[in-house]
């Protein structure tokens, strides 16, 4: 019997690649222009997990984060940075 396990928002297994920015919309691969627009970079909540404990972004290969998604995280967390709301260096 095989059956399959439903992975939850941050992945356990490194080797399951599901970007949780994509993933909200469609579940069947990467969803054709759905999934999210924009990455706030207000949103601390959001873009927390992928920031390390010495504030460095986190590699796609461990957090499963598709290329535009990555690209648009990048950007934010640039962003929340330099107004303040995260740290460049701990
Ligand atoms: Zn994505």
């Amino acid at each position: 019997m095989a059956q399959q396990q439903k992975s939850s928002q941050r992945r356990s297994n490194p080797r399951l690649k599901k970007c949780p920015f994509c993933t909200h919309r469609r579940s069947s691969g990467q969803a054709a222009g759905g999934g999210a627009q924009y990455i706030d970079y207000k949103d601390y909540p959001t873009i927390k997990p992928f920031v390390d404990y010495f504030g460095n972004i986190m590699k796609r290969y461990y957090t499963g984060v598709c290329l535009r998604h990555q690209k648009m995280l990048r950007i934010a967390i640039e962003r929340a940075r330099f107004m303040g709301f995260l740290a460049y260096r701990k």
